[in-house]
This record gives structure tokens, C-alpha cells and sequence, in this order.
């Protein structure tokens, strides 16, 4: 075999394992072009580039798809400069579908291996790989993390201005350390909940990864709201990532592993539901039955899971939720003024709008004013804020300006990203509010329903 030959094999190798190229045509060419989707694109607001747009962004992944140009670094650094809000889908008169393209591009930049490096590789490898796989090393972390707070070393090491000695990127990673829960999701919900009279309906509860180390109250919230609401819960102890995460970030493989786990976990003939409280893992969840098309193991459980999968303000909107009756409201309920911020991968990625609203108006004595672009997105979205930490800021700063001036005292979100993207934006920019998850909010009404 000559030279000229054997570079042709290579190059059409390469070729067929393009993820891009092998990804359905009709997707990859549904962009019309028409441009309405820019406005509503973050990073194409911000520079004002053709390329940092949907438009562009899809024109790039359809030339790579049709062989016109190479996957590069260049191409890896756009697909990661785009911050996957889906904002463009839900503008789109095409009905692009955004998400498989994004994912697809992404995954598609690992394969080629054009963004690597061995600090990346190291940093990838121990997240994506080794602390999202292992549910009891997160929660181990969680429970350093706690102490470090707990045991006053956090206070002492800003105290004594320590974190002025760490690179730019390390400090902003230190400020923004969330705050860890005492106790996880485990040892606040037992395994079968049950509702003091009837009992309606049978569903099962996810507990999430990062929701389960910073927001486990949000979990037992959702356990009480559902028992409020005639259903019986079934919260497995020992849950995993959904994979979300891997998925957004190219590792569609472990992403699978950790869907099928996930599946295993729950007797899905037995419930009418599964319920998520965090926008990013329901919007991926979802999709469990795409991203095991191929499974045939898998498949017919992954199309029954998306079928039953719900979203908490989905699942109380299509039961109806029942008012928390509370009779003197004015010694009760004081201050509960809240403005909502949509998390994109609820708004955008799964179209819940009105039910986060319903939620929070059947809460008695609330007064809720609409927030300012409320479905733009506030920097989060997944680990943006720390792969892009300059874009982020400033949607970050646009976010919490709208914040202060609805005048509100409680933002409310159903995400854990952008509640502690809104919440660590609040205390950087001195901006008096506290941010709760809707269901939060509802939990407490019944509790003072209950006194
Ligand atoms: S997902 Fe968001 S950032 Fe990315 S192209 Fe669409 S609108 Fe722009
Ligand atoms: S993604 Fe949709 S809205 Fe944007 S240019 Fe293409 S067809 Fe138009």
C-alpha cells in the first residue's frame, strides 16, 4: 500500500467515527438560518460574533458533519464557550433540536481530542470519572467539605486573608464553595414515606448528586410536599449521579453506565412517577430513552422511565395541588415576597413555566413579582461558572441587578447550579435576598399548616 493510499484509510477512519457525521442528517440540517434565535443567545449578546451564536455554532457542526472542516481546537473552544441554556430551542421556529446537536459536538471535540491537555485530562478524569460515579466518595467530600465550614478553618482562613494567596481561578473556586448539608439525603427520608390517609398515588424520589451534598433540605421538602399530596414515596438510599453532567460534557459513554444504574434502582412497574426537584438532571433524565436507543438490554425500561418522569412542579400541576390552609395568615406570613428565576434547562430544556407559578401562588399570603428576564440564563449552567468564569460573571451581575430591583426579599429556583450561582452572586454583590427552591416555600406553608 503506498503512502498517498494509507493517509486516505486514515483520513477515512477518522472520518467514520466522526460522531457529527454519523449523527442523523435530518437533525443536522434543520437550521434554516433565519437568525431568530440570536437575541435570545447569552454569549452571542455579549460579543456580538456570528460564531459565539446558535447560527453559527450549527453551521460550524454541519461542516464538520459534512467533511467541509476539521475538527478542531478551535471548533472544541466554541462548543464549550456556548453555555447550552437552550435558549435558541425555544426560539426556534424550526424546531432545531439544539440539545442532540450540542451534545453530539461536544462529545464529538473529546473523540477528536483536540481540547487536550494532562491538566485537563487529570481534571476531567477525577471528576467526570472518579468522584460522579462514586456516590459515598461525593458524600465523603461533602463531609470534608461540611467540616471545613463546621470546624471554623473556613472562617480562620478568610479571616486571616489566606485565600489572597491562591492563584486568581483557585480563589474564585474557594469563594464560591458551597455550603454543605449536616446530613444527606438518606438519613432525612426514609425509604417508603406514606401520607396519614389515602393514598392516591405511588412515586419515586431522585435525591441527585450535587442537590444531595448542598440542598438535601430541598429533598426532604419534596418528600413532605408529596405526603401533603397523597402520595406514598419511595426514596432508594443508595442513588447516583443521573449523568447529566457527562452528558453536557461530552462523556456520553459513562453517561449511559450511569443511566442504567439509575434504572436498576427504582421498580418502575409499581410507581405512577418519578420525580425530580433540580431542572438540569430532569431535563437530561428525560431523555434516558435517546441516550439508550441503542441498549436493546435497556431500551423498552428507558422509554417507560421517560415516560413517567416529572418534574416536581409538573407532577403537583397535573394532580393539583392542594392549598396548605392556614387560617391567620397575617401572624404566619410575613415578608414572603419572591421573585422566580427559570432555570433554563426547566423553562427551555423540559417548557415548565406556568406550574413553578402555580406552586408558589397557591402558597397563602405570598406576593410574587415577575422578575426581569427571568429565563435568561445566570451563568451556572452545570460548571460553566468554572470552565468560563468571565462569561459567567457577568451573567451572573445581570442576573442578581434584576434581583435587586424586583424588590424581593426570596428568589425562588429549581435548580441547585443556579441557586448557588444566585446565592454566591448575592453575597458578591451585596444584594440582600435569599434564594429557596418553590417547593421549599410550599413545604413550610404546610408545616405552619400542621402548627
Ligand atoms: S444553548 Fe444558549 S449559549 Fe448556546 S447557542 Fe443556544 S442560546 Fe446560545
Ligand atoms: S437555529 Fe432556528 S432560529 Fe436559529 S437560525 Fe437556525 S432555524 Fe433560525
Amino acid at each position: 500500500m503506498n503512502v498517498e493510499n494509507s493517509k486516505l484509510n486514515v483520513e477515512r477512519s477518522a472520518q467514520s467515527s466522526n460522531l457529527l457525521r454519523k449523527l442523523d442528517y435530518s437533525i443536522v440540517q434543520q437550521c434554516m438560518h433565519c437568525g431568530m434565535c440570536l437575541p435570545t443567545c447569552p454569549t452571542y449578546d455579549a460579543t456580538k460574533v456570528e460564531r459565539n451564536s446558535p447560527r453559527g455554532r450549527i453551521s460550524l457542526m454541519r461542516a464538520v458533519a459534512d467533511g467541509r472542516i476539521e475538527t478542531t481546537e478551535a471548533f472544541g473552544d466554541e462548543m464549550y464557550f456556548c453555555l447550552g441554556c437552550l435558549a435558541c430551542e425555544t426560539a426556534c421556529p424550526a424546531g432545531v433540536d439544539y440539545t442532540t446537536l450540542f451534545e453530539t459536538a461536544r462529545a464529538e471535540a473529546e473523540r477528536a481530542g483536540v481540547l487536550r491537555n494532562p491538566k485537563r485530562d487529570a481534571i476531567r478524569s477525577l471528576v467526570l470519572k472518579g468522584l460522579f460515579t462514586r456516590p459515598n466518595l461525593l458524600r465523603f467530600v461533602g463531609r470534608l467539605l461540611w467540616l471545613y465550614r463546621a470546624s471554623g478553618a473556613q472562617g480562620i482562613f478568610r479571616g486571616l486573608r489566606l485565600n489572597r494567596l491562591l492563584p486568581y481561578r483557585l480563589r474564585e473556586l474557594e469563594r464560591m464553595t458551597p455550603r454543605a448539608q449536616e446530613k444527606f439525603s438518606h438519613q432525612l427520608i426514609r425509604e417508603t414515606e406514606r401520607p396519614a390517609g389515602e393514598v392516591k398515588y405511588r412515586v419515586g424520589l431522585l435525591t441527585g448528586c450535587v442537590q444531595d451534598i448542598v440542598l438535601s433540605d430541598v429533598n426532604r421538602d419534596t418528600m413532605e410536599v408529596l405526603v401533603a399530596n397523597s402520595c406514598e414515596v419511595f426514596t432508594p438510599s443508595a442513588q447516583f449521579c443521573c449523568g447529566s453532567l457527562h452528558a453536557h460534557n461530552g462523556d456520553v459513554e459513562t453517561a449511559k453506565i450511569l443511566a442504567r444504574r439509575q434504572l436498576d434502582s427504582f421498580n418502575l412497574d409499581s410507581l405512577d412517577a418519578i420525580i425530580t426537584n433540580a431542572a438540569g438532571c430532569g431535563s437530561h433524565l428525560k431523555h434516558y430513552d435517546h441516550l439508550l436507543a441503542e441498549d436493546p438490554a435497556y431500551v423498552a425500561k428507558a422509554r417507560l422511565w421517560a415516560h413517567k418522569l416529572r418534574d416536581i412542579h409538573e407532577w403537583l400541576a397535573e394532580i393539583g395541588i392542594r392549598p396548605p390552609k392556614i387560617d391567620n395568615q397575617k401572624s404566619t406570613i410575613e415578608n414572603l415576597h419572591v421573585t422566580y428565576h427559570e432555570a433554563c434547562h426547566l423553562c427551555h430544556g423540559q417548557k415548565i413555566t406556568r406550574q413553578p407559578r402555580e406552586v408558589l401562588k397557591a402558597i397563602p399570603g405570598l406576593k410574587l413579582t415577575e422578575l426581569a428576564e427571568s429565563t435568561w440564563c445566570c451563568g451556572s449552567a452545570g460548571i460553566y461558572n468554572i470552565t468560563q468564569p468571565e462569561m459567567a460573571a457577568q451573567l451572573q451581575e445581570r442576573k442578581l441587578g434584576h434581583i435587586a430591583k424586583s424588590g424581593a426579599g426570596i428568589v425562588a429556583t429549581g435548580n441547585p447550579g443556579c441557586h448557588l450561582q444566585i446565592e454566591s452572586g448575592a453575597k458578591k454583590f451585596g444584594v440582600d435576598v435569599t434564594v429557596r427552591h418553590p417547593i421549599s416555600l410550599l413545604a413550610e406553608a404546610y408545616r405552619r399548616e400542621r402548627r
